[in-house]
């Protein structure tokens, strides 16, 4: 089947290397989905690990100042002298990792206890948010402030947590506060492997930048607030997204995680770029070799389409130069019974009339004997083409049937039909005035013999042709240069 469609050979590698295609294609996203499942799984757990730490250390600032609170309520430690009383008050909260200060101040924010024991300064905090959620509000809780630059002491940027002193009767009697340096963040970011692009950030939840990584100190305090993880925040304590990094553009996949119970969101950001870049390698090198693939399969198909189309075509002019005669350009005897005999079987499905019309050269021989055999060749060759040229509609056939004898097969054409046509192609010899001083008025002519289905029973297209040829032999004792069709009662009718 292959050989007769060269086509189809085409078409079965074009397949094939599609198919490879796209099994690649589909090879590579699952690849592709798996390096993002990876960083993915990265970028959670280090938010995981990061809060976890953080819950942890915030929890101790916490029981920091619950003891402080617990002990300014305690009237034994209120009996006891100023020296042991603080450090019976902070010694506990001294010993926590990052600690600054530890203030304890009353109702209008002037500081009474501080834990750094040498300062005698007046300090008042009236004007910090830490102290003024607190005054604000009894229902503040664990507030955790802004980041600022302790005015007094340590001046390394620094968060406050403070929470509420209340008096007996449940109004405002000051705030403890203790801070936090931020170097805590960058300390706990330090030493994990986000690649050269990714980006660790925490926040304040109203998006106030407290560390980040890469450190940029302009960048502490800022808002962030912009940033798509707040579009987040809001509905999930956690999650993950693209986006492109607000600072630099960079786009990564972010993952991001609330602390729980503090007002605090970890953000992990990966770089897309870094996340695929094994994958991309990969990619390019079975790409390329999917494409040579490819590339191999559609040349070996095209090579293999063209030659069987050379092969398809050497047969067929094989085949054709088989049923041709040489001399004439005609079909020849053998040709022509295949399309005669194919011929007639449709004939006898369709019951349409078949003529067929038989010629002869007059005198030929003569003509052979006077000018010689090789202008009886270009004789010949003339008569043909004026034959040929008779078969004009499909189905018409006309071929060489013998020496000098020609015949043309005319599908539905009936006796009158075959007749009218057979004498244009005696007109039509005699016209062409080819010398010939041997015949009867000086010119090359041929006899015609007519027989058409239409005018008889024939059981065979053989017995239709021997028809013709009685026709032909009528003609010629009737003097040649003529047409005669069959009638009943020629020889071979039946
Ligand atoms: P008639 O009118 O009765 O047909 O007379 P004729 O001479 O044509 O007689 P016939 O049909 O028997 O002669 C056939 C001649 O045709 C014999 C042969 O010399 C010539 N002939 C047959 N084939 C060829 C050919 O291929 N080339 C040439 N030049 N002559 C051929
Ligand atoms: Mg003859
Ligand atoms: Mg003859």
């Amino acid at each position: 089947m292959l050989t007769r469609r060269p086509i189809l050979v085409l078409i079965v590698a074009i397949a094939l290397a599609a198919f490879v295609t796209l099994i690649t294609a589909l090879v590579m996203q699952q690849m592709r989905r798996d390096a993002l499942a990876q960083a993915r799984a990265a970028a959670y757990n280090i938010a995981l690990l990061f809060e976890r730490d953080t819950e942890r250390n915030l929890e101790l600032y916490d029981l920091s100042l619950q003891a402080v609170i617990d002990g300014l309520d305690d009237p034994r430690v209120a009996a006891l002298p100023m020296e042991i009383r603080q450090s019976v008050l902070f010694d506990r909260a001294a010993m926590t990792k990052n600690l600054g200060v530890l203030l304890v101040a009353d109702a209008a924010g002037d500081v009474y206890y501080d834990s750094r024991r040498h300062t005698q300064r007046h300090l008042n905090i009236a004007d910090c948010d830490y102290f003024a959620a607190q005054h604000t509000s009894p229902h503040t809780g664990l507030f955790v402030s802004h980041p600022f630059i302790p005015g007094n002491g340590p001046t390394e940027m620094s968060i406050a947590m403070s929470r509420r002193l209340s008096n007996p009767d449940g109004s405002f009697a000051g705030a403890v506060v203790v801070t936090m340096r931020l170097e805590y963040f960058r300390q706990l970011f330090s030493g994990v492997d986000i690649g050269t692009d990714g980006v660790l950030v925490i926040t304040l939840a109203d998006g106030t930048l407290l560390m980040r990584r890469p450190y940029d100190p302009k960048l502490v305090g800022t808002s962030v607030q912009g940033a798509p993880v707040f579009q987040r925040i809001d509905h999930e304590d956690s999650g993950g997204f693209f986006a492109n990094g607000q600072v630099d553009g960079i786009r990564r996949w972010y993952a991001f995680r609330r602390v729980q119970g503090f007002p605090l969101v970890f953000s992990v950001g990966l770089s897309t770029r870094e996340i695929y870049r094994e994958w991309r390698l990969r990619a390019w090198f079975i790409g390329a070799l999917t494409a040579v693939l490819d590339i191999s399969l559609i040349g070996a198909g095209v090579l293999l389409a063209r030659q069987l189309r050379q092969r398809a075509a050497l047969e067929a002019e094989l085949r054709a130069q088989a049923g041709t005669d040489a001399l004439t350009s005609l079909a020849n005897r053998r040709a022509f019974e295949a399309r005669a005999s194919n011929e007639w079987l449709r004939v006898r499905r369709t019951g349409s009339p078949l003529a067929m019309l038989m010629f002869d050269i007059d005198r030929f021989k003569l003509y052979n004997d006077r000018y010689g055999h090789h202008a009886g060749d270009g004789a010949l060759a003339a008569v043909a083409h004026v034959v040929n040229d008779y078969a004009r509609r499909a189905g018409d056939c006309a071929a060489r049937f013998g020496g000098e004898e020609f015949v043309l097969m005319l599908p539905n054409t009936d006796e009158a039909g075959a007749r009218a046509v057979g004498e244009q192609v005696r007109a039509a010899v005699e016209a062409l005035a080819i010398r010939h001083e041997d015949a009867a008025n000086g010119v090359l002519t041929v006899s015609v013999g007519v027989a058409s289905t239409s005018a008889g029973t024939f059981v065979s297209w053989g017995d239709l042709n021997e028809a013709a040829d009685a026709a032909l032999y009528a003609a010629k004792r009737a003097g040649r240069n003529r047409v005669v069709a069959w009638q009943p009662g020629f020889a071979g009718a039946t």
